[in-house]
C-alpha cells in the first residue's frame, strides 16, 4: 500500500519511497547506492527550499573528514562544465551558498547547549526564513538539526542525509526531532518533517559493525509489529545483511522506510498506532538511562527491551513459546544482546522508576507495546498483567 518507485537513470538506480502527508507536506525518501555525483547533486539541490538559496550543512567531527566536503560540493551549484540531463528542468542551476557547521560527536552532545550553537551559527551567518538546514549524520545529528530547523525563525526547511542504519531506517523518517534533557531522553522536541531523506548506502562502508547491528534491531522491529513476511525475509537474509550485501541492505532499508512511512501517514502525531514503533523501547530506554551513558547503543538496549516484551507477552499467553524463541534467535543471530550482563546495575527498582518517566505514561498509567497473536501483530495497551511485568523484570535483572 505504500508508493515506492524504482528509478533507473544514467545517474544510478534508486528506490523512492513517498511519505504521504496532508497539506502538501509529503516527501520522498531516496534509497540507493553507486549514485553518479551529477544525479545525487541534482536530487539534493532540487529539495533545497525554493524560498532561498542558502544552506547550513551540519555534521559531526567524526563524519566531517569522510563526507562533509563531498556533500558541500553536491549541494552547491553545479560547476559550469557539468551537463544537466535532459528533462532536468533547469533544477540545480541556481547558485546555492553552503555554509557548514561541525558539532562534537556523541549522544551526550544531543542537548540544548549544542542545539543553541546551531542557532547561533545560523544567526551569525544571517540566514533568513528561506534557508535550508541539512543534517549529515546519524540519529543524533538528524534529531538535533531537525529540531533546530523546527524552531529557527519559527521553522525553516530541512533535508536529512542519514549515515547510519539507525538513521536510514528510523530516525530520519517521520519528523520526530529533539534533544535530550538531563532528566530524560528526547524530552525536548517537536514534530517537523524534512523536505526529503537522501540515503546513499555507500556511506555504510565506514560504519562500525556494532553500529550496523544496533540499527538492525529497529529493522527487526518492523517485522515484529506489522510485517510478518519482512520478518521471514530477515530471518533468511540476516547473514547477507551482516555481510553488508548491497541488494539485501537496500531492500531492508527500503522495506523499513515503507513500514515507517505507512505508520506515520496513519498517525503522524502519535495518537495511538505510531506508538507501536516503540516496541521494546520502554524497557530499552530504562536500560539506556539506568546502565550509565555509553554502556549500550540505542539499538542494543531496544534489543534487550524487545526480548523483555516478547517474554512478557508469552507470560500473558499472548504469544506462544515458539514465537518467543524465534524472536530471540533472530536477535542473537543479528549479534544483538537479549539479556543484561550479570554485573548490570539495573535492578527491579531502576526499571520501575525509569519506566514511570516514559512519554507513553498517561494519567499515571504505564502503557506498553506487547506482541499478541501471530507474528506481525502487536497491541499498545495499559491493560496488562502487572504480575507478568514484575516477573519479567525479575527474570532479566
Ligand atoms: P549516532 O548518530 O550517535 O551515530 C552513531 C555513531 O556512528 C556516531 O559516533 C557517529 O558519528 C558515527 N557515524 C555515523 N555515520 C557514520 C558513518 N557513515 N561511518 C562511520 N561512522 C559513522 O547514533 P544513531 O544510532 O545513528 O542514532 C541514535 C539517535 O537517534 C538517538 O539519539 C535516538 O534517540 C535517535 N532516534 C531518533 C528517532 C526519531 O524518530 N527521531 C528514531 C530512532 C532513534
Ligand atoms: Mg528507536
Amino acid at each position: 500500500s505504500s508508493t515506492t518507485t524504482t528509478t533507473t537513470t544514467a545517474g544510478g538506480r534508486y528506490d523512492v519511497v513517498r511519505v504521504d502527508l496532508e497539506d502538501g507536506r509529503d516527501y520522498p525518501i531516496y534509497v540507493g547506492s553507486g549514485y553518479d555525483e551529477r544525479e545525487s547533486g541534482r536530487i539534493l539541490r532540487s529539495h533545497v527550499s525554493a524560498k532561498g538559496a542558502r544552506v547550513l550543512l551540519v555534521t559531526n567531527d567524526r563524519i566531517a573528514p569522510m563526507y562533509l566536503e563531498k556533500y558541500r560540493r553536491l549541494l552547491s551549484s553545479p560547476s559550469s562544465s557539468s551537463v544537466e540531463g535532459k528533462g532536468g528542468g533547469g533544477i540545480g542551476e541556481r547558485t546555492i551558498r553552503v555554509d557548514t557547521l561541525i558539532l562534537p560527536d556523541g549522544e551526550e552532545n544531543k542537548n540544548l547547549d549544542i542545539l543553541t550553537s546551531i542557532l547561533d551559527r545560523a544567526l551569525e551567518l544571517g540566514l533568513d526564513r528561506g534557508c535550508t538546514f541539512v543534517a549529515l549524520g546519524g540519529g543524533v545529528i538528524g534529531d538535533m538539526v531537525g529540531f533546530a530547523s523546527a524552531i529557527y525563525q519559527r521553522g525553516v526547511d530541512f533535508i536529512q542525509i542519514p549515515t547510519t542504519v539507525m538513521a536510514m531506517v528510523d530516525s530520519s523518517v517521520g519528523g520526530k526531532t529533539g534533544v535530550n534533557h538531563p532528566l530524560g531522553k528526547n524530552m525536548i522536541g517537536s514534530f517537523h518533517q524534512p523536505n526529503c531523506v537522501f540515503v546513499d548506502l555507500d556511506v555504510l562502508d565506514t560504519l562500525p559493525d556494532r553500529e550496523l547491528r544496533s540499527g538492525l534491531s529497529e529493522v527487526i522491529k518492523y517485522g515484529l509489529i506489522r510485517d510478518a513476511p519482512f520478518f521471514d525475509w530477515l530471518d533468511a537474509n540476516l547473514a547477507a545483511l551482516l555481510d553488508r550485501d548491497t541488494d539485501a541492505t537496500r531492500y531492508a532499508v527500503r522495506r523499513s522506510c515503507e513500514n515507517k512511512a505507512e505508520v506515520v501517514k496513519a498517525d503522524e502525531r502519535e495518537a495511538g498506532m505510531r506508538a507501536t514503533l516503540n516496541l521494546g523501547h520502554t524497557f530499552g530506554h530504562a536500560i539506556e538511562n539506568g546502565s550509565g551513558y555509553g554502556t549500550w547503543l540505542h539499538g542494543e538496549a531496544v534489543s534487550i527491551g524487545t526480548a523483555m516484551a516478547a517474554t512478557m507477552s508469552e507470560k500473558m499467553g499472548w504469544i506462544d513459546g515458539g514465537l518467543r524463541g524465534r524472536i530471540y534467535n533472530v536477535l542473537e543471530r543479528a549479534g544483538l544482546p537479549v539479556r543484561l550482563p550479570v554485573d548490570s546495575p539495573m535492578k527491579v527498582e531502576t526499571f520501575e522508576k525509569l519506566m514511570s518517566l516514559d512519554k507513553k505514561v498517561a494519567d499515571g498509567r504505564l502503557r506498553l507495546i506487547l506482541l499478541k497473536g501471530e507474528l506481525g501483530s502487536c497491541v499498545f495497551t495499559g491493560e496488562f498483567d502487572t504480575a507478568a511485568l514484575r516477573e519479567t523484570i525479575e527474570e532479566f535483572v
